[in-house]
């Protein structure tokens, strides 16, 4: 039998009056106002859960459970864990989808009464400040979130760096909307008002989210009834026009919220979120979810790894805050051209001046995360380390911004001049880096404890009180380490001490063998082995001089270090704007430092629609190859010559990689980074879209096919002329009719939909679509993935070449994945039954019709006569005939087909 079967057990159910002790009737009074919380309730050096909440924390933090009496009301089940170690725990519960109230003891314990006690902070997997729980370089959002049909609207916020922003968004899709902007914003908690907490629709569409924890907020109809006032009293604003906020309702409400819901979770007035963003979907490049899935921009397809990602390739940024806002970057690439080669300029002159840059990255090394020791200082967690810690940061900003001073470009520049200094120095006025530095410097020692209660944080001159105090006491301490000296002389007890310990206060230790020559004016205290202490009436009226003194300066140093710390976060804005300069900064030397690393240039950016990349690589594969050299490939894109590039070739060619490599270089370029590439020029590109047809990720209850013909059909319905599309075996899904059918109309749609032209990469293992080269001549070219034969089976060239393929070489294929020679050869021998039966008759729909085939005749040999031959390599040679010959042999079956079909 376990314990909680012997014992009576009380459950949460229990009202206060089934408690019978007072404490626990005061921590039945508390929790009750904390029901959707864990509430870890201080006990001494430890924080107790009770009743149900006991069992949980049981059960996920693996403690024991022990029960706690409840005078006549049975025994309580109770789990604790240790004050000073609470922070790995809240983070296991929190991680597991928990809310924590952390209920601290308010007065020092007495023996009469009981201590008081109130929740001071709710930690929420949203609202996590642990350093050690938060990733270094990834935020943590928090998101509220307002649904309607027609409308969306949501805040999201990173309180631990101080980040705020809001958008309102109308779309005849919502569910998208939300699905695209979680995928982007990947926040750990969602909160909702009541209502839509209880609408299953939306419910079902948030729980597809990884890693999202949904709340309800029980005060959500207060704040978004008074959202204007609440957001312009926290920001202190007249009009929320500065916001862009002034007629977007949902986003205010949405952002009154979420910030009542922070201030409620931190028992603060979150002083440190000082301004609100809004967008607007429409101000960076698009990337939906599955092209965020499919780019692996963060996360592998597979594996759901960081290795093996573009981030992890790009990179190598030295600050926490840079390493976040590259992430953000690259989750909203920009639009602007002038902006975007802001950028690249920046790249370019840290490229430039490399001896320059290293020292920039020296001194970035040192800097410290200082948007998330400012919200810690924020919300009440800060120390005075912290505040040396900002110190030193601060001055290497200062440092920094020298370096920068002889940079010419237009962004370094703007982001040097953020970082604010003053003509004249003074710790008076904090509108300055170098004043705040100052004044940290004049009021906080350089080594404080870290502790902020017992004092020795204070220098020495910045308040009277403290001062004379403090001599009173070194003046105390000396009249008793010459009392050592004093009495050994009147003892003649040489080995005799004073010493100090938290029980006795002061006392005089005499060894055993000296007992004899204690004066009677000693008063015994204590017997240890081999020494007895004393205490005397003198040294007792020097103690209570002492300690009720160091009490008096215990509580004004605390109170001088809010004052410090409440002077420095009513300038918190300019640290933030300094913190928000060195993160950009070290993305653009992180930038420069890749494109030396990985030999990448500099895109040049049109103001045409024409694309031309020049030896393009992929990022991440240039990466991963051991044994070869990655093979780069061209690309180009004009309006008016070549929109869609369809692309032929077997599997294993390298078909995937090259489409994805251009689709990546635009979006680096955009981001401001160097590209991959001998030569880019690149027109702005206002969405990429990627879909794989052979996509592994099942994002819902759909199938796979379902959810393809979803996804093409978003991409059909939102591409514009400036969208990027790849498509990777689109129809790849469904029976090989169907499958051709849909690809041939899908790829039909894009070059002839009236209004819209985007570019695309069409891959697809279909070759019957490579007669719409000739159909739509300006707008489709074909090319394939270059693969010599040789006796041993396939070799992929992983050169990309104009003309389709013809071979699939998928049984070659097979046998390289190592599957049994047995199966291997029973798949040729199926192989060539098939192709000699052909599959012709049931396919007539989509083949050919006889002009066309008129057409690929007259077109080998107009390409035949326009060849120059003195032009071209031998291999270009060789791949040529070959693609005649499979022309030909293509041409011929056509026409047997039609003929017998006939
Ligand atoms: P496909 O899509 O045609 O089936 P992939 O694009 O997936 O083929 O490429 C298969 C493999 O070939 C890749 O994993 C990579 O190792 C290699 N590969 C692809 N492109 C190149 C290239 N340009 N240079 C070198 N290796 C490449």
């Amino acid at each position: 039998m376990n314990l909680w079967e012997k014992t009576s057990i009380v459950r949460a159910s229990h009202m206060q009056e089934d408690f019978t002790t007072p404490m626990m009737k005061q921590y039945s009074g508390i929790k009750k106002n904390y029901q959707d919380c864990l509430l870890f309730y201080r006990m001494g050096d430890f924080y107790e859960l009770f009743l149900e909440d006991a069992h949980i924390g049981a059960r996920v933090l693996n403690i024991t459970l022990t029960g706690k009496a409840n005078g006549k009301g049975g025994r309580i089940p109770m789990a604790g864990v240790p004050y000073h170690a609470v922070d790995p725990y809240l983070a296991k519960l929190v991680k597991a989808g928990y809310k924590v109230a952390i209920c601290e003891q308010l007065s020092p314990p007495n023996k009469k009464g009981l201590v008081e006690r109130d929740v001071v902070r709710i930690v929420t997997p949203g609202t996590m400040m642990d350093e050690k729980a938060l990733e270094k370089k990834e935020n943590n959002y928090i998101v509220s979130l307002l649904f309607n049909i027609n409308n969306v609207a949501f805040a999201i916020s990173d309180i631990s760096t101080g980040y705020f922003s809001t958008t309102e968004i109308i779309t005849d899709n919502s569910a998208q909307v939300v699905a695209d902007e979680f995928a982007r914003i990947q926040p750990k908690e969602c909160i909702l008002s009541e209502k839509d907490y209880n609408n299953p629709e939306i419910l079902t569409l948030l729980k597809r989210e990884n890693n999202l924890n949904i709340f309800p907020f029980v005060d959500w109809e207060e704040y978004a009834g008074n959202a204007k006032r609440i957001l312009k009293e926290h920001f202190a604003v007249g009009t929320l026009a500065g916001f862009a906020l002034e007629d977007k309702k949902m986003a205010q409400q949405s952002a009154a919220v979420l910030l009542g819901y922070l201030q409620q979770t931190q028992k603060t007035p979150v002083q440190h979120i000082k301004k609100i963003s809004s967008y607007g979907t429409k101000n960076y490049l698009q990337l939906d979810r599955s092209t965020m899935l499919n780019l692996e921009l963060f996360s592998t397809i597979r594996e759901h790894e960081t290795s093996g990602t573009l981030l992890s390739v790009v990179d190598q940024t030295v600050t926490a805050m840079g390493g976040r806002l590259l992430r953000s970057w690259m989750k909203k690439p920009l639009l602007e051209k002038t902006e975007i080669e802001k950028r690249h300029e920046s790249v370019a002159e840290l490229l430039r001046k490399q001896r320059m840059r290293n020292d920039l990255r020296e001194y970035l090394k040192e800097v410290s995360d200082i948007e998330r020791l400012l919200s810690r200082c924020s919300v009440g967690l800060g120390n005075a380390r912290d505040l040396i810690n900002l110190k030193h940061s601060l001055n290497i900003v200062l440092e920094i911004k020298k370096v920068l001073e002889t940079y010419d470009s237009e962004l370094i520049n703007e982001l040097q001049k953020r970082i604010k200094i003053s003509e004249k120095k003074s710790d008076m006025h904090l509108e300055t880096l170098d004043n705040i530095i100052a004044y940290l410097e004049k009021r906080i020692v350089t080594e404080p404890p870290i502790s902020i209660r017992e004092g020795g944080m204070i220098n020495q001159g910045i308040d009277s009180e403290l001062d004379n105090l403090g001599q009173i006491v070194s003046g105390s301490r000396d009249w008793i380490v010459e009392l050592e000296q004093k009495e050994r002389k009147r003892t003649g007890i040489n080995s005799l001490k004073v010493r100090f310990n938290q029980i006795f206060g002061f006392y005089i230790e005499v060894s055993k063998s000296n007992l004899n020559s204690v004066p009677t004016s000693y008063t015994r205290k204590q017997t240890l082995v081999n020494a007895e202490r004393f205490i005397t009436a003198e040294l007792k009226v020097q103690e209570e001089i002492i300690l009720s003194a160091e009490e008096k300066m215990h509580d004004i140093e605390y109170r001088l270090f809010q004052e410090t710390l409440k002077n420095l976060l009513d300038h918190v804005s300019i640290i933030q704007e300094a913190a928000m300069s060195i993160a950009a900064i070290d993305c653009l030397v992180n930038f420069a430092q890749i494109a030396e690393k990985r030999n990448y240039v500099k895109p040049e950016m049109r103001d045409s629609e024409e694309i031309s990349i020049h030896e393009g690589r992929h990022p991440v594969v240039e990466t991963l190859l051991e044994n070869k050299q990655f093979v780069p490939n061209d690309v180009s894109f004009a309006p008016d010559n070549q929109q869609l590039l369809l692309i032929t070739g077997p599997n294993m060619a390298g078909k995937s990689v090259f489409i994805r490599q251009n689709a990546l270089i635009i979006l680096m370029a955009q981001m401001g980074s160097f590209v991959p590439a001998k030569q880019a020029q690149l027109s702005i590109v206002d969405q990429i879209f990627v879909r794989s047809g052979a996509s592994d990720v099942i994002t819902s209850g759909l199938s796979t096919f379902m959810v393809e013909m979803v996804e093409t059909a978003h991409i059909l319905n939102h591409a514009t002329d400036k969208s990027f599309i790849v498509m990777d075996e689109i129809g790849r899904g469904t029976s090989t009719y169907d499958g051709i059918s849909i690809a041939w109309a899908v790829a039909e749609y894009l070059v002839s939909c009236k209004n819209t032209s985007p570019k695309t990469l069409f891959a697809t293992h279909y070759h019957e679509l490579q007669v719409l080269e000739d159909q739509y001549p300006q707008q489709i070219h074909n090319y394939h993935m270059a693969v010599s034969n040789a006796d041993g089976g396939p070799v992929f060239l992983h050169t990309i070449l104009p003309g389709g393929a013809s071979h699939s070489f998928g049984v070659a294929v097979a046998k390289l994945a190592g599957i049994p020679e047995s199966v291997i050869i029973r798949a040729n021998e199926i192989l060539e039954e098939l192709e000699e039966r052909s599959l012709e008759k049931e396919t007539i729909g989509v083949y050919p019709q006889p002009q066309q085939i008129e057409l690929i005749d007259h077109l080998i040999h107009k390409e035949l006569e326009q060849l120059d031959l003195s032009q071209m390599t031998p291999l270009e040679a060789l791949n040529k005939l070959a693609e005649f010959k499979e022309k030909l042999k293509f041409l011929a079956q056509e026409n047997k087909k039609y003929l017998e079909v006939d």
